[in-house]
């Protein structure tokens, strides 16, 4: 990369500005959408030095969902996943940036943006300014901390989202094989985490509110499936209205030694030698929640990725777009295809090579031990569950005699590929035939 009017070496790696330390796009947030979104703004042939990624991150963007799975019980670590090897493109190192002539600063807080005026304005963290034509928010989400409960600075208590966070984890939970921990949360990262720690070798509890896990997507037939295989591997599962309220203090005042549950007016003490927190995210709009129009928690976006403010495109888990095949209907994914599909789109749309509208195909997935599902669609309607048994299970979702989405677990890589074909027509007409055939044997594709 040309050397600007400063630069620093990070890593052997120089990072620079241009001479007036202003770009044609900058990328705030250096995670799984920044990653491919400089995959793209190669592929479209952009000019060297006219794209900086700013990211706080001290590590190239890298593909997330590797830090709640391999990460933990196979010890994966960087550079081993760093986008976009998960999509199907080059392991994306420092190199690749400066190859390319994309700036990419690392260890970089973004502290300030002026988004409104004609060329934007954003001040780092640390005094300096960058000028951009266009900007490109992504700077994802960040974990619900449990701050406000007694007991929350104590020692032993993890939280999930970042690589630093993960090494954090995966050394503790490796200190405490044999010994107990607390997981707090039935979604994705009390799921993913929970599974992880047991195959270290860790006492599992599962402690959550709802009535199963997983309850934003599972229905209670397709969530017991999952519990007793917890359940089998010895994970206990405290559920049904029990609330983390507080984290006890050992002796010493200084570590943790397990939580205080609430339910009802009933308290339960938990007890844990580590405790690991995953209830739920939110999305980092704090640079820009004034400044821009904003939907479901987050920046609200056209087809294009573009927010109410011309050449600022929001993409992953801070954007809310409207998901074509569903009648334009308006959410936020927090999800990597997602991440990596809109980012695409931005950029085209910012390079004024955008040919079509966003059009992404809702898809959700999990790993957890030897099991693996893929969702794809939308999650309403009667749910029908079916499949050829364990471990394979198939389920689609009906509303006004239309199939809107399809889960299955422990499905072949053709058997998954047609389904996403399948998926692809949804909302669909049911063909009863076909359905009744599909939930006996789950490999007759819809
Ligand atoms: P992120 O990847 O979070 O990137 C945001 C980046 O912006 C971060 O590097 C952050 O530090 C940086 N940033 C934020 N604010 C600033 C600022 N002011 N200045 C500079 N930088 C800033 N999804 C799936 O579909 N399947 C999975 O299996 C899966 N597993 C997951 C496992 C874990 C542990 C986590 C946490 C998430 C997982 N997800 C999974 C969700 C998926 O990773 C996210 O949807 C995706 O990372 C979103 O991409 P993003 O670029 O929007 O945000
Ligand atoms: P989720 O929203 O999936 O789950 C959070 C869970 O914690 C919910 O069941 C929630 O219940 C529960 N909860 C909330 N407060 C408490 C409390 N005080 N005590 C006990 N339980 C509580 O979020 P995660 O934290 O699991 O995931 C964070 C982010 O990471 C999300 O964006 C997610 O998409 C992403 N992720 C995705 C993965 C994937 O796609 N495979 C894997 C890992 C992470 P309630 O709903 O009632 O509040």
């Amino acid at each position: 990369a040309r050397q600007g009017s400063w630069g620093r070496v990070r890593r052997g790696v120089v990072t620079t500005m241009g001479a007036d330390g202003s770009y044609k796009y900058v990328v705030i947030g250096g995670g799984n959408a920044a990653g491919y979104a400089a995959w793209e703004f190669v592929k479209q042939g952009v000019g060297k030095n006219e794209v900086c990624i700013v990211s706080r991150e001290e590590v190239a963007p890298y593909e997330r969902p590797a830090l709640s799975k391999a990460f933990l019980f196979k010890d994966v670590r960087l550079p081993g996943f760093h986008t976009c090897v998960g999509g199907g493109g080059e392991r994306q190192q420092p190199e690749w940036y400066a190859e390319h002539g994309i700036d990419l600063m690392l260890n970089t807080e973004v502290a300030k943006a002026n988004l409104t005026a004609g060329t934007k304005t954003i001040e780092t963290k640390d005094g300096k300014s960058i000028s951009a034509e266009n900007v490109i928010l992504a700077t994802g989400a960040s974990p619900i901390f449990l701050t406000k409960l007694d007991g929350a600075d104590l020692n032993g208590i993890f939280y999930l989202r970042e690589n630093a966070d993960a090494l954090k984890l995966a050394e503790a939970l490796k200190a405490n094989a044999g010994k107990t921990v607390v997981v707090v949360g039935g979604g994705y990262i009390g799921m993913e985490v929970g599974a992880a720690a047991q195959l270290m070798g860790l006492k599992v509890k599962l402690v959550f509110p709802e009535e199963h896990v997983m309850p934003r997507l599972f229905t209670p037939a397709l969530a017991q499936y999952y519990e007793k295989f917890y359940q089998s591997k010895g994970i206990e599962l405290l559920k049904n209205g029990r609330l983390c309220s507080a984290f006890l203090p050992d002796a010493e005042n200084k570590g943790v030694r397990g939580i205080l549950v609430c339910k009802d007016d009933t308290k339960e003490e938990i007890s844990a030698d580590m405790v690991v927190v995953g209830v739920g995210a939110r999305p980092n709009t704090q640079l820009v929640g004034d400044q821009l129009e904003m939907e479901n928690g987050g920046v609200k976006v056209d087809g294009n990725m573009q927010s109410s403010v011309p050449g600022v495109y929001a993409v992953g888990d801070i954007a809310s777009f409207g998901v074509k095949q569903f009648a334009g209907k308006r959410t936020r994914m927090e999800h990597v295809e997602h991440a990596r599909q809109s980012a695409a789109q931005a950029v085209k749309a910012a390079m004024g090579k955008s040919d079509a509208e966003y059009d992404y195909l809702p898809f959700f997935y999990s790993r957890v031990f030897d099991l693996s599902w893929v969702f794809y669609g939308d999650n309403v309607g009667e749910c029908v569950v079916g499949g050829s048994g364990a471990p394979q299970i198939f389920a689609v979702w009906l509303e006004g005699g239309k199939v809107m989405g399809a889960f299955a677990e422990s499905a072949a890589d053709d058997e998954v590929k047609r389904l996403k074909a399948a998926a692809k027509g949804f909302p669909k007409a049911v063909d009863e035939a076909k359905l009744t055939q599909l939930l006996a044997d789950k490999s007759t594709p819809l």
